[in-house]
């Protein structure tokens, strides 16, 4: 290998994480995103994944992309502020905002999109934003574009975030994952929403793991909180439950009209390709017409909690699709995670700085296409794994 002048760092910085089990390599998968994947060419159970609805593959969004393509070609062309809106985004937008009961909504071309632009177009070096330390990284990334003063509060404590609204500041928003990414548990919505209309804050709720999954019709937390009126913005992806790719955002008209014009993820970007949306219009009609998905990804979490708890573990109480196996250190993390390949079960181990220090985890997550006894499976082979100290740490 060449030499490049100003370079040897980044073997040196490799070697670094390499030597503290921090070192990411991607896996290779030659399957659709099924329940049973083809993983480095075997196959595997699939327990790591946020198709939560199992809708990656299904044959109705695939036959949408065709169809879209067929009808309205591949490319966006450019930002839909300069080559126009095409007919699909402003229908799906229609469609999300209905789904959502706000009065609008706007697509954006990934949740990390949209964290970004909101938060940035939101608040300023004036202002405050009120962040839940286990907040996901696309929010994190969005309070430092924005420059406003970034208040961390201690997870789900609504009392630091109370200190933190009582600091005065020209605007303040207050902004939280409504089901947490790495640990599935829930925001108290309510109480966030109390304090924010004490304080004159904004809120805004990232429902990336909630949407298509919670609340009565799907539309997450906010509705199954009943907070909507509350809630100043929320983000949605179409990438997770939905099976998709890409973002939006849903709120009152006005919001939605600022962000428009002010958020410079949404302004200065190629726009999402027409069929990819199409196929989250499809998407959407499953979520509305077979909404025993949901109860399917969600008891199939229960089953999994279930049996994590007899196993001695540890878990989360809320009913989510997302389980995590807490074992603390990153090397017996992936080496945990290996034995469980091993056994034909696919959990990927998640560890900092994705999650804080000494929390390393496999981070399991169900799918409604999931059989029960493919939970069952899993569970067995967890039940083998030879793991010292993992109960212990299993807090
Ligand atoms: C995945 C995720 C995002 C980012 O969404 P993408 O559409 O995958 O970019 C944002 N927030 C949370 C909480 C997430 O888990």
């Amino acid at each position: 290998m060449t030499e490049q002048p100003g370079t040897d760092w980044i073997a040196a910085e490799l070697a670094r994480r390499d030597a503290s089990g921090l070192r990411r390599r991607l896996r290779s998968i030659d399957s659709p995103q099924d329940p049973w994947v083809t993983l480095d060419g075997r196959r595997v159970l699939m327990l790591c994944s946020n198709n939560y609805l199992g809708l990656a593959n299904h044959p109705g969004l695939v036959e949408a992309v065709a169809a879209a393509a067929r009808d309205a070609g591949v490319g966006a062309a450019a930002s839909r502020l300069i080559s126009g809106s095409m007919r699909a985004h402003g229908e799906l937008e229609e469609r999300l905002a209905a789904f959502k009961n706000t009065e609008a909504a706007l697509l954006f071309n990934s949740g990390y999109h949209a964290n970004v632009g909101v938060i940035a177009a939101l608040v300023g070096p004036e202002d405050t934003v009120l962040s839940d330390e286990l907040n996901h990284a696309s929010i994190i990334d969005g309070c430092r574009l924005s420059r406003a003063r970034a208040q961390v509060y201690r997870h789900l404590d609504l009392d630091q975030l109370e200190a933190g609204l009582r600091l005065p500041a020209r605007r303040k928003l207050v902004v939280t994952d409504s089901v947490f990414s790495m640990d599935g548990d829930i925001a108290p919505l309510p109480g966030i929403c109390d304090l924010a209309a004490r304080y004159g804050a904004m809120v805004m709720v990232d429902e990336a793991h909630a949407t298509g999954v919670l609340g009565a019709t799907g539309a997450g937390v906010v509705e199954l909180h009943g907070v909507r009126d509350r809630v100043t913005v929320q983000m949605g992806t179409l990438g997770k439950a939905l099976g998709c790719f890409g973002a939006f955002v849903a709120g009152q008209r006005q919001v939605i009209d600022l962000l428009l014009n002010t958020a410079r993820s949404f302004v200065y970007t190629t726009a999402l390709p027409p069929a990819i949306v199409a196929a989250a219009a499809a998407a959407l009609t499953l979520v509305e017409t077979e909404p025993e998905r949901r109860g399917q990804t969600l008891a199939n979490a229960a089953r999994l909690r279930a049996g994590l708890q007899r196993l001695g573990y540890v878990v989360p109480a809320d009913e989510t699709p997302i389980v995590p196996v807490m074992i603390g250190d990153p090397v017996e993390t992936m080496s945990q995670c290996d034995q469980l390949l091993a056994e034909g079960i696919f959990v990927q181990g998640i560890r900092p700085p994705t999650v804080p220090a000494g929390t390393a985890r496999l981070r399991a997550t169900t799918m409604a296409t999931h059989e029960p006894g493919d939970i069952d499976s899993a569970l067995n082979a967890i039940a083998r794994l030879r793991c010292p100290g993992t109960m212990s740490a299993s807090a």
